[in-house]
């Protein structure tokens, strides 16, 4: 765990010793929350484990649920979840659980502890991950730096080269590349780990394959009860960073497709990566036009009345794999942390 999430994991620590989890309920826990989860499967020993906030064990998934029932939380559906944002009179507190990409783990791991609890969920598809197309780019990232034990690529911008030997130089290595890439166009992000792959021997649609469902499944999960299945473009992109033209034909193909596959309107969206530099106003304005009731982005907050005025913009919160303890979902369902960096402010929608 780096420094960042030392500090934050103290913070949340200090939120549970202290009881300010309970006492800011009343002004910084809002409506309800959104929830993002990717992968949910049983802890793998690592040293090296660079995309490991993006996976939670199944216990740690079971202790969530537990928690949200034992508060008295209402586990709901993104339909009911808007409709309770409507809604003229303040409900109980509300949680949507909502997975990205489709992983067979979710499946494998998710599904039956969320079915134990009762509670729906909302999977996210991206057709070219089920089409074994489209790219896992962080993850291929991270299986290239594992296999080699050198990394030198020539980038526009300049040479990019480090040691891969031992673990910690991986990890370094990996941050510095992953946020180099995060930070410039999609296109040279793909390309760069290309040559990374091509260098290592690792095939992309092999990873693929490996991690994420078939239309089989998708298929079956798409008409079980208390599952949604949403749209998360064709192939991933970072919409932000495309045309206002490819940006667009990636949010309606996904709709038409899913839609098609599974023989149902699809309703929500989520946006990849979904940060500010990732999905911005121009892509929340294209979201609405295609129909979407509402589209999640990742930027971390709760769920306010004001955010009716915003359904295509909606704010998550992570359930990040670095912090799967009670202080921390305490401290996350509370929404204090959220308050704090918004400044006070249970919705921002700007
Ligand atoms: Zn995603």
């Amino acid at each position: 765990m780096n420094g960042r999430h030392k500090a934050i994991a103290a913070a949340f620590k200090l939120m549970a010793a202290t009881g300010a989890d309970r006492w800011s309920r009343g002004f910084a826990q809002g409506a309800g929350v959104i929830l993002t989860l990717h992968h949910v499967r049983p802890r793998r020993a690592r040293g090296f484990a660079p995309n490991a906030l993006l996976e939670i064990t199944p216990e740690f998934l079971d202790a969530t649920l537990g928690l949200v029932r034992a508060e008295g939380y209402d586990i709901v559906s993104l339909d009911e979840a808007l409709l309770r944002l409507q809604g003229p009179k303040r409900g109980r507190f509300f949680v949507a659980f909502t997975f990205d990409d489709g992983y067979r783990d979710n499946v494998e791991h998710a599904w039956p502890v969320l079915a134990k609890h009762g509670a729906p969920w909302t999977l996210f598809v991206t057709p070219g991950f089920a089409d074994r197309t489209a790219r896992l780019w962080w993850l291929e990232l991270e299986e290239a730096i594992r296999a080699l034990p050198r990394l030198d690529l020539a980038l526009p911008d300049g040479r990019f080269a480090a040691n891969a030997g031992t673990d910690a130089e991986k990890a370094r290595a990996f941050d510095r590349l992953y946020w180099r890439l995060r930070n410039g166009p999609e296109a040279i992000l793909l390309s760069a780990i290309s040559d990374l792959m091509a260098a290592a021997g690792i095939d992309s649609a092999a990873l693929v394959e490996r991690e994420c469902l078939p239309w089989e499944t998708l298929r079956s999960l798409s008409g079980a009860p208390g599952v949604t299945i949403g749209a998360h473009t064709m192939t991933h992109p970072r919409l932000a960073k495309l045309d206002a033209e490819a940006a667009r034909r990636e949010i309606v193909e996904s709709k038409a497709r899913l839609e098609a596959e599974f023989g149902m309107p699809i309703r929500h969206f989520a946006y990849p990566v979904g940060d500010p530099p990732s999905a911005g106003p121009r892509d929340f304005a294209l979201a609405r036009e295609a129909d979407f009731v509402s589209a999640v982005t990742t930027r971390p907050g709760h769920l306010a009345p004001e955010h009716v005025a915003h359904v295509h913009a909606l704010p998550r919160v992570s359930l990040n794999g670095l912090h799967q303890n009670e202080p921390a979902l305490r401290a996350l369902l509370a929404g204090l942390p959220f308050w704090l960096m918004n400044r006070g402010r249970v919705a921002v929608t700007d």
